[in-house]
């Protein structure tokens, strides 16, 4: 990248910082992955899971009230030792690299209703887990992984409008010639959209996004105000066709039936897990939520190993999503300056390892994202 820019030092010293904040930012990632499995493993090799468990009883005697009182046991403990590191990462490193422009306090705000959501959301899928396992115990991870397709569905659908807002600001966009312009990109590609929306992203950080989410009536494109800012209209079209290119690849339905055939195998590795256990830890049986660090376990094992798998094929996605737009808009320029600019607003590598790249991310490498660009000009 550095060859043709008329600031070298100046790109040299944000590749350094990049890199360095992708470092910590990976570390981490990996800490927090070693002590939630730390905690789980002690849970069970000390058997306070069953501790917890009775005196979950001692509440309620009744199962699904019970198991209620264990989730939120289980969850405070891992809230409580887990707090350190994510407000480190998510407050104090955002910071220090200049990329979070919230107060503590906005981020306290944002992190109790991410809890809340997840708490509901975390109960919900519990009582169904362990409803399913007392009333169907052979064949209770087909019904569980039925259920979370459904759900899966229905997120897709409905987050855009029920859960971003929770987070963040929306308004129509005003920019008549933008919005005339993305529309005629949009209808160049086959697609309808309904509204396009300035996404209020600016309050909390400096990076820049864009997503096209919604099916018919509410499919809808955000652009964030971070992107309108420092992005010309050119620039803006590539991008918007990059996401029209995942609309007319099917890549949001296509993810679900992958994501939904991973979760099918990891509940059945789940299934083995807890019939080979439950006599060796002296569980009461399968549908014993006592159980419950050891399915957390396997689960976070087998999404370890798909890892690479599930970045690889979005990889491979985003590229064709990027060819797609390039010949869609024919505008090979644009579409690189917005890489260059996405990369300093986002603080991305451009050049990650190469191992690091095929391990943790779901997009191709901005330095070959551009070079694919030049390749399918000449
Ligand atoms: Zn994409």
């Amino acid at each position: 990248m550095a060859t043709e820019t008329t600031r070298p030092a100046e790109d040299a010293r944000r590749e350094g910082q990049a890199k360095q904040y992708g470092r910590i930012q990976r570390r981490l990632g990996l800490a927090g992955w070693i002590l939630d499995a730390a905690v789980l493993v002690l849970l069970l090799a000390t058997g306070w899971t069953m501790t917890l468990r009775d005196a979950a009883y001692s509440v309620s005697a009744e199962r699904a009230l019970a198991l209620l009182v264990y989730l939120a046991m289980v969850a405070a403990i891992f809230e409580v030792l887990g707090f350190p590191l994510e407000f480190y990462s998510g407050y104090l490193v955002e910071r220090r690299f200049g990329l979070s422009r919230m107060t503590l306090g906005a981020w306290v705000k944002d992190r109790l209703k991410a809890l809340g959501i997840g708490a509901v959301l975390g109960a919900g899928l519990g009582e169904l887990f362990y409803w399913a396992l007392a009333r169907h115990p052979g064949t209770w991870w087909l019904w569980v992984a039925g259920a979370l397709i459904v759900f899966a569905v229905l997120l897709a659908q409905l987050a855009p409008v029920l859960l971003f807002p929770i987070f963040f600001k929306f308004r129509p966009i005003e920019n008549e010639e933008l919005v005339a312009r993305l529309r005629a990109v949009a209808e160049r590609a086959g697609a309808r959209i309904s509204t396009v929306l300035e996404w209020k992203l600016g309050e909390k950080t400096s990076k820049a996004n864009a997503a096209l989410t919604g099916w018919g009536a509410t499919r809808r494109v955000l652009l964030a105000d971070t992107l309108l800012e420092h992005h010309t209209p050119e620039e803006i079209e590539t991008i918007v066709a990059h996401e029209l290119g995942h609309h007319v690849h099917h890549d949001i339905p296509t993810s679900i039936v992958v994501e939904s055939a991973l979760t099918l195998v990891s509940l059945w590795v789940v299934n083995q897990a807890l019939v080979w256990a439950t006599p060796i830890f002296g569980f009461r049986g399968l549908a014993d939520f006592a159980n419950l660090p050891l399915v957390m376990l396997v689960v976070s094992g087998v999404s370890l190993v798909a890892l690479p798998l599930v970045n690889g094929y979005s990889r491979w996605r985003e590229r064709r999503a990027d060819r797609f737009a390039l010949r869609l808009t024919h505008n090979t320029a644009a579409f690189i300056s917005s890489m260059r600019k996405l990369a300093e607003q986002n603080l991305a590598e451009t050049q990650p390892n190469r191992v690091v790249e095929f391990l943790f991310h779901g997009h191709p490498s901005i330095a070959k994202r551009i070079a694919a660009a030049e390749q399918s000009q000449s």
